[in-house]
């Protein structure tokens, strides 16, 4: 075959790998379809791959041996983290590609210059850049999540000053560079601040506000991966980065939306502060319990039910329990909803893909604008798992860090019930006052334990 023939083939293979990647995320934004989504992102980036492979300008496939053995070391463990670790997982992967852009950038420079056109140094300035700053900004975002580094905000005074000086500066040698490309000891100086910029961008933030940072640095790290693309002239990396720099960015607003936040808050607000002393609080103050038969015993009385699962129903893996106790409930007749918040759980969509992984029917699940129109009709609440996403302080307390949150709404519900192993707090670290209202009842005990035994009592009762 000759080489031509090849080119076209290679081409030819990058578009059916677009279209995939297209179509995916496409099918990845219904529950009903994200499957499919999954492997046509999965065959398309096997194609892309694949393609490049055999591309006539590579000489040899030694290091590229070694690197996929390395890769390969590091991406399998990575991806048989438990669900819960998927955030910081995620992180990581985006920590991944935007250190590998960042040192393709860096060799291409060093290859190049100083012969390197006013263009392409802009090209690689930027994805130099963007890529070092989405390195040390996901890795510190990886740190937060695994609660290596400190959750909260980190903030001092003049930090917004510090930070856009740093980023300013990084710009300034650039802009440098593209002038003068022979200044070749300013580059590692633009990479070094850029990278400190990562740090300083991502510190601040914490709390509540870590899943719109996740989706941010998802839109960063596919940007340097377009703009690496500019610098290798690889048009499946420009498509492929601009589609996930795109949908990283539309989460991320989707997210702002959801949280009723807006991005410079988001990146200038230090949203979330763990609140001093709420352990505290919560032991000073008294609260009502029940167990499974008494639980059991309410539920059977109702008509309609608001079942609100969040980050406690992934831990304990309680999905499948919560099933059988929407199947016995259903068969009692009483309606059973399920309220999904935005941000339950640790990553965007966790409590749809919990859900549908143990097959309830997706048209039993409402959003939360959906949910919080029907709570005041509902006889019972019952929180699994979730406590942040249920906070009545986000709406009526002006002091709490999570004031201004759109939260659903279960204190408006006749009863409430939540399954949580004690009172600690949930991720933003604070305390929940919906615990200690009249009509809330709490279920002490882990979410997947408990829920069985409530369906144990519901099955008992309905033989008896
Ligand atoms: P929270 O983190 O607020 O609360 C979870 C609760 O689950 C805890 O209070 C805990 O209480 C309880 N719990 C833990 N393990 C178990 C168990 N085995 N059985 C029963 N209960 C358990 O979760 P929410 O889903 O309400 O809120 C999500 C939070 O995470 C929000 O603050 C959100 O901003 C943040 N976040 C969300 C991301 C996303 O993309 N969705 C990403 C990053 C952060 P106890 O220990 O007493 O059992």
């Amino acid at each position: 075959m000759t080489q031509v023939a090849i080119g076209q083939l290679i081409d030819f293979a990058y578009i059916v790998a677009a279209v995939l990647f297209i179509l995916s995320l496409k099918w990845l934004s219904s529950p009903a379809t994200a499957r499919h989504g999954v492997i046509a992102g999965e065959i398309g980036a096997a194609l892309a791959v694949t393609a490049t492979l055999f591309n006539p300008a590579l000489v040899q496939y030694k290091w590229i041996a070694v690197a996929l053995i390395v890769g390969a070391a590091i991406g399998i463990p990575l991806g048989l983290v438990r669900m819960t670790a998927v955030p910081q997982r995620t992180a990581l992967s985006h920590a991944f590609g935007a250190l590998s852009a960042t040192m393709i950038g860096i060799a291409e420079y060093y290859v190049h210059a100083p012969h390197v056109t006013k263009f392409s140094m802009v090209e690689i300035a930027l994805e130099v850049i963007i890529g070092s700053l989405t390195f040390t900004g996901s890795v510190i975002a990886a740190g937060k999540l695994q609660e290596i580094l400190p959750q909260r905000p980190i903030t001092y005074r003049g930090q917004n000053i510090v930070s856009l000086s740093v980023l300013g500066s990084a710009i300034v040698l650039a802009i440098v560079l593209t002038i003068h490309p022979e200044y070749m000891h300013l580059f590692p100086v633009m990479v070094g601040i850029a990278l400190l910029f990562g740090v300083l961008l991502v510190t601040p933030i914490g709390g509540a506000d870590m899943p719109t940072v996740i989706s941010l640095l998802n839109s960063y790290a596919g940007l340097s991966a377009a703009l690496l693309g500019f610098v290798l002239n690889s048009k499946v990396l420009v498509v492929a980065g601009a589609l996930d720099g795109s949908s990283g960015f539309i989460l991320s607003v989707i997210m702002c939306k959801a949280m009723n936040r807006s991005f410079t808050n988001v990146m200038f607000g230090a949203f979330g502060q763990v609140q001093a002393g709420a352990k505290a609080v919560a032991e000073e103050r008294t609260v009502r319990s029940a167990n499974a038969e008494e639980a059991a015993a309410i539920l059977s009385a109702t008509s309609k039910v608001a079942i609100v699962p969040g980050y406690g129903m992934a831990v304990a893996q309680a999905q499948h329990k919560v099933r059988e106790l929407y199947e016995i409930l259903t068969k009692k007749g009483i309606d059973v909803r399920f309220g999904i918040h935005p941000v339950a759980g640790r990553m965007p969509g966790h409590m749809n893909v919990l859900l549908a992984e143990a097959d309830i029917p997706y048209d039993r699940l409402f959003d939360m604008d959906d949910m919080n129109s029907d709570l005041p009709q509902v006889d019972v609440a019952l929180i699994i798992g979730a406590n942040d996403v249920t906070n009545p302080a986000a709406r009526s307390d002006q002091s709490s860090p999570i004031y201004g949150m759109p939260i659903i709404d279960v204190d408006k519900a006749q009863t409430v019930m939540v399954i949580k192993r004690g009172m600690s707090p949930g991720f933003a670290g604070i305390d929940n006052p919906l615990y200690y209202e009249d009509k809330t009842l709490m279920l002490f005990g882990d979410a997947k334990a408990f829920v069985g035994e409530i369906v144990r009592e519901l099955a008992d009762s309905h033989r008896g």
